[in-house]
This record gives structure tokens, C-alpha cells and sequence, in this order.
């Protein structure tokens, strides 16, 4: 393993390779090679569109319209973006067996697109799915996309008129219990739990690593910055997700 400048790689390769129990959890950091910001990072979308105001759920309730032109904004980002080497990287580790579950902090849908099979915890929800808030109807992505780049004011249920809800959690609104109990079931119950592209600050989901810590896992953490969770980490790479993950997982 010589050639590998990081030694925690052929670490991380040894301890991946004795175990069949790996539960992935994964945060923006691991779609940003597809072209999607971190929205947190300086520049990003953040700082163009205040979540407070475009993002949080109790203005949402009261003036939707923000939101609908922050997802407008969004639809250029979002368009032609791909999954990554990273996200292909997980695929391999399921098919060698290896892999339980997804965990995910992502709306990007690039899990299930890169080809994943095995469940996959999307603890903010996915942006490809939508619903009428009044009578529930499911609604395609298709129609929110010709609605925002064709119509002005915002979407509305084809069936009653309702108003439209994407599938994702604002800022102030709660996930919901079942998703938060199936995380904590994959969490509790792998030997290792890889970290991945994850900043860690984003409460409850930031809790997740530590309930496998807690129940016995080890955690490798693979993210471009430190966090300030990294003291709980049993191995901490800092770098490119779509360089690592690719030659730690095909060395396994
Ligand atoms: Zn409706």
C-alpha cells in the first residue's frame, strides 16, 4: 500500500474489507463534483437566498412564493447534474455485499441514480417528490418544472387547486419520526459507518454517526474540511470524496 501518500487509506481499506456491516451516511460534500454546491459554502446558494426567509417552513406556510423562487433558481443547478464517481463508489461496496444502507442528508435523488439498491434514509426528503398539502395527491416533478419555467405564480394541484408541497425539510420543520427511527435502526446495528462529505452541523441528523459510535460502530469520516465532530472518528480523511472513495473501495 506504499503508494498511497495517506496512510488512513490502507487502514480504512483493512477495516472495510473485515466487514460486511457498513452503513454510509452522506452530506453535501458528496455531490459537489456533481455540480451542486454546498449551499453552506461562501457563495453559495445561501448567501444568495437567505434560508430563513426561502427555505423555512413557517414562511413557506404563510407566503409560499419564496420558496417556489428559490426551487426556480434551483431547476438550472439540478437540471443535467449526474451522480458522481463518490455516489459509484457506494454501488460497488453493495455489490460486493458489503454495504446495508444509505443514509442521507441529500435531496438529489443521486443514490437512486447512480444505481443503489439497498435502502436509503433520505432524512430531508427528496426533491423529485411532491404532494398537494390539501388533498394529498402525489405530483410528478415534470408538472412543478413546466409550471416554474412556463406560468408565474405558484404551482397548484392539478386535481383541487391546492397548494404544493416538495418533498424536502425546511429550515424549522421537523423530519419525521419514522425516518429518524429507521436511521437510528442502520446506525445501531453496523460495524462502521462511513462519514461522507458531511459538515456534521445540522441537528438531529449530526446525531446519527454518534448513535453508531455509541452502540459499538467505528467511524471513518471522509470530508474536504474538518468537523468538529472529528474526536469521535476512528479514521479521518481529509480530501476529494470522488478521488477516495473510488480507490479505497476498488482496493477492498
Ligand atoms: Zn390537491
Amino acid at each position: 500500500m506504499g503508494e498511497y501518500f495517506d496512510p488512513q487509506i490502507s487502514i480504512a481499506i483493512d477495516l472495510l474489507r473485515y466487514s460486511n456491516k457498513i452503513v454510509a451516511f452522506t452530506g453535501a460534500g458528496i455531490s459537489t463534483a456533481s455540480g451542486i454546491d454546498d449551499f453552506r459554502s461562501p457563495g453559495g446558494l445561501w448567501t444568495q437566498f437567505n434560508p430563513l426567509k426561502y427555505a423555512n417552513y413557517s414562511v413557506f406556510l404563510k407566503t409560499p412564493k419564496y420558496y417556489w423562487q428559490l426551487e426556480k433558481a434551483l431547476i438550472p443547478k439540478f437540471e443535467n447534474a449526474k451522480p458522481n464517481k463518490a455516489h459509484k463508489a457506494l454501488v460497488s461496496l453493495e455489490k460486493k455485499g458489503k454495504l446495508k444502507a444509505i443514509i442521507t442528508q441529500n435531496i438529489d435523488n443521486f443514490h437512486q441514480d447512480a444505481g443503489s439498491k439497498v435502502p436509503i434514509v433520505e432524512l430531508h426528503g427528496n426533491m423529485n417528490h411532491a404532494y398537494c398539502m390539501d388533498c394529498y395527491t402525489p405530483i410528478k416533478r415534470n408538472y412543478i418544472l413546466k409550471w416554474l419555467k412556463r406560468k408565474s405564480g405558484i404551482p397548484i394541484c392539478p386535481k383541487c387547486g391546492g397548494r404544493i408541497k416538495t418533498n424536502i425539510v425546511l429550515f424549522n420543520e421537523p423530519i419525521a419520526e419514522d425516518l429518524l427511527e429507521e436511521a437510528t435502526k442502520y446506525a445501531e446495528d453496523c460495524e462502521i459507518m462511513l462519514v461522507l462529505g458531511s459538515s456534521l452541523t445540522v441537528f438531529p441528523a449530526n446525531q446519527i454517526p454518534l448513535l453508531a459510535r455509541k452502540a459499538g460502530a467505528k467511524l471513518i469520516f471522509i470530508n474536504k474540511d474538518p468537523t468538529f465532530m472529528d474526536k469521535y472518528a476512528t479514521l479521518r480523511m481529509l480530501g476529494n470524496l470522488e478521488t477516495y472513495l473510488p480507490m479505497i473501495i476498488n482496493s477492498i
